[in-house]
C-alpha cells in the first residue's frame, strides 16, 4: 500500500519507523512518503499560512501550496485523498477495513486553525476525524489512521488471525488475555485456558467477550445479533 502524507511537519512521522510500521516499511509492504507542503510554496518566504478573512483567532493554511503539493504528488487523482479533520466522519474499525482495500491513500494534515475551504472543495475526497476533540495538527490523526489501516495490509501482522479476533472485529471487545507465569503473585489464570480443550476455550472466550462488552460498551451490542 502506498500512502502519501502532506504535512508542514514531516519529522513527526519518524514515529512510524519503529515497531510494526517500521518493519512493514522495511519489508516493502507499506510505502509511506511524507511531503513538506512548505516546499511547494511560491511565496519568497515560503509562507504557508495567513490571517482568516472576516477576522477571528489563529491562522489559516494557504490554498496554493496545498493545491500544488497535491497536484504534484497525485497528478492523475489515483489516490483516495483524505483530509484529517475534526469535522470529518469519525474513524471506526469498519472504515479502517474499507480504507485498507485501497492501494493508494493521500493524507492531508491541517495545522493552526485549519485549511482554506476552497482547496478542500477542489482537491479532497473525504474528511476523517479520529474523535470528538481538537488536536493542534493532523499529523497524529494521520499516524493513527496509517497504523490502524496498515494492520489490515496482508503480511503486516505476523499472525493473520490477529485482526479477526480482536476488539471491534465482530462488534465485541476482545476477551481477557493471559500469559506466563500460570501463577502470578498468587493469582492463577482461568483453568479452562490450560485445559487443552479448544472448544471449551473458544466458548469461554466468546462468553467473556460478551460479558465485557455488556459491561464496558453495551452500545456495541446494538450493532450485533450475537
Ligand atoms: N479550527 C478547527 C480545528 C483546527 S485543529 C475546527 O474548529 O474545526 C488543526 C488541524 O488539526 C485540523 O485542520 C486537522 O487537520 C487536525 N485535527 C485536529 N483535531 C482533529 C481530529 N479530531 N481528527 C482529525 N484531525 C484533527
Amino acid at each position: 500500500m502506498k500512502i502519501d502524507v502532506l504535512t508542514l511537519f514531516p519529522e513527526m512521522f519518524s514515529a512510524l519507523d519503529a515497531s510494526l510500521m517500521g518493519k512493514a516499511q522495511q519489508k516493502g509492504l507499506l510505502n509511506i512518503a511524507c511531503h513538506n507542503i512548505r516546499d511547494y510554496s511560491l511565496d519568497k518566504h515560503k509562507r504557508c499560512d495567513d490571517y482568516p478573512f472576516g477576522g477571528g483567532a489563529g491562522m489559516v493554511m494557504l490554498p496554493q501550496p496545498i493545491h500544488d503539493a497535491i497536484s504534484a504528488v497525485d497528478p492523475q487523482h489515483k489516490a483516495l485523498r483524505i483530509f484529517m479533520s475534526p469535522k470529518g466522519r469519525t474513524l471506526t474499525q469498519e472504515m479502517v477495513k474499507q480504507l485498507s482495500t485501497h492501494s493508494h491513500l493521500l493524507l492531508l494534515c491541517g495545522h493552526y486553525e485549519g485549511v482554506d475551504q476552497r482547496v478542500l472543495d477542489m482537491d479532497i475526497d473525504m474528511e476523517i476525524s479520529i474523535g470528538d476533540y481538537v488536536l493542534s495538527g493532523g499529523e497524529l490523526p494521520a499516524m493513527v489512521l496509517i497504523d490502524s489501516v496498515a494492520r489490515y495490509v496482508p503480511n503486516v501482522l505476523g499472525n493473520s488471525e490477529a485482526t479477526t479476533e480482536e476488539s471491534f472485529s465482530d462488534s465485541l471487545l476482545e476477551y481477557p488475555q493471559y500469559t506466563r507465569p500460570q501463577n502470578f503473585l498468587g493469582v492463577t489464570v482461568p483453568d479452562v485456558l490450560v485445559s487443552g480443550n479448544h472448544q471449551q476455550i473458544e466458548r469461554w472466550r466468546k462468553q467473556k467477550a460478551l460479558e465485557l462488552t455488556q459491561q464496558l460498551r453495551p452500545d456495541l451490542l446494538d450493532k450485533t445479533d450475537k
